[in-house]
């Protein structure tokens, strides 16, 4: 598969005039043409923050980027003028939120939105772009789409607000998508249909799409491959198939604990992982998780864990992958 975003050695820092915090830590990853990436992990573990970075959407200061490289086709992400950026963002790159609101104006009617964006990237007559972002409306399943792009945001409803914004996102075709918890903010039906509209879009237009989410189950439907972030890491990589049948890291063994089970309803309490991530104005010198895992031995608070290849796609940052380790059983497995 042909790298579209290849990003090494990232390191993002916060700076006031108090403190410091390391919130990204040195993180690799490729992202291929067409593949669907899904990004896992608790709020604060740096998710969102790596793809703002990436996509320089954070004020700097307070956030600087110092260290790494993030090659977009090419091209070193970190070291193009704003002006530049700009014609990546929207038309090379899009990003939903969770909040639709975040990229919707709300003093503007949303066809006018999606029309200006057509304008501006593809240089579409003004004619072309309505009849585009009819179209566009259309695709994401917004019923009577040449009323609708006369309404103002605020007469959308929440999910309509969503598939908007996608419609948005989409309007220039865009090689990389990064869908930011685009579906937390909704009920399960329609993140049900939000996910089924992605993943046929992702078919129909071959786009490669980045999933930030903390939902496991959303992870299963939608992703090729999973990142599981720890603590400005990534501790563990893997398609799919890797991360849900043959996870290596405590941390993922304790998402995969917490997430629910088909036969379990909703309210029924999870087992979620106990105690909390470290802080990042100091972190820990060794294995961020050992706080809170249960297999955590001397070297673990002392030495950061090297990264473990177990497969081509597989790699996990864990002691327990050490040849000299005691053996430990993979609960998830043996619970199955
Ligand atoms: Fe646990 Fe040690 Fe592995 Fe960290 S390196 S996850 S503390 S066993
Ligand atoms: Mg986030």
């Amino acid at each position: 598969m042909k790298p579209l975003l290849e990003v090494s050695d990232l390191h993002v820092t916060f700076r006031s005039q108090h403190q410091e915090v390391k919130a990204i830590r040195g993180v690799d990853f490729t992202i291929g043409e067409g593949e669907v990436v899904a990004f896992v992990g608790e709020s604060g573990s740096g998710k969102s923050v790596t793809f703002q970075s990436i996509m320089r959407l954070l004020p700097q200061p307070p956030a600087n980027i110092d260290r790494g490289q993030v090659l977009y086709s090419g091209r070193d992400l970190t070291k193009l003028s704003e002006v530049d950026m700009q014609k990546i963002r929207g038309k090379e790159i899009a990003m939903i939120f969770q909040d639709p609101m975040t990229s919707l104006n709300p003093t503007i009617r949303v066809g006018k939105q999606i029309t200006e964006s057509l304008m501006r990237h593809q240089k579409l007559t003004s004619q072309e772009a309505k009849n585009r972002s009819i179209e566009l409306l259309k695709m994401v399943g917004i019923p009577s789409p040449s009323e609708r792009i006369n309404q103002f945001p605020h007469q959308f409803s929440g999910g309509m607000r969503q598939r908007a914004m996608i419609a948005m996102a989409l309007a220039c075709s865009p090689k990389l998508l990064i869908a930011d918890e685009p579906t937390t903010a909704l009920d399960v039906t329609i993140q049900a249909q939000i996910i089924d509209l992605l993943k046929d879009l992702q078919n129909n237009t071959g786009s490669s799409i980045v999933f930030i989410t903390h939902d496991l189950g959303v992870v299963a439907e939608i992703a090729d491959r999973v990142a599981v972030m720890y603590a400005g890491k990534i501790v563990e990589t893997g398609t799919l198939d890797e991360i849900f049948y043959d996870p290596k890291h405590p941390y993922t063994w304790g998402l995969l604990a917490s997430m629910p089970k088909l036969d379990q309803s909703r309210d029924q309490d999870l087992a979620s992982i106990p105690g909390s991530p470290p802080s990042l104005v100091n972190p820990p010198v060794g294995c961020p998780f050992t706080s809170r895992c249960p297999y955590a031995m001397k070297v673990c608070q002392e030495q950061m864990p090297e990264v473990t290849t177990s497969s081509d796609s597989h790699q996990v940052a864990c002691w327990l992958q050490h040849p000299d380790a005691p053996e430990v059983k993979n609960p998830v497995a043996s619970a199955g």
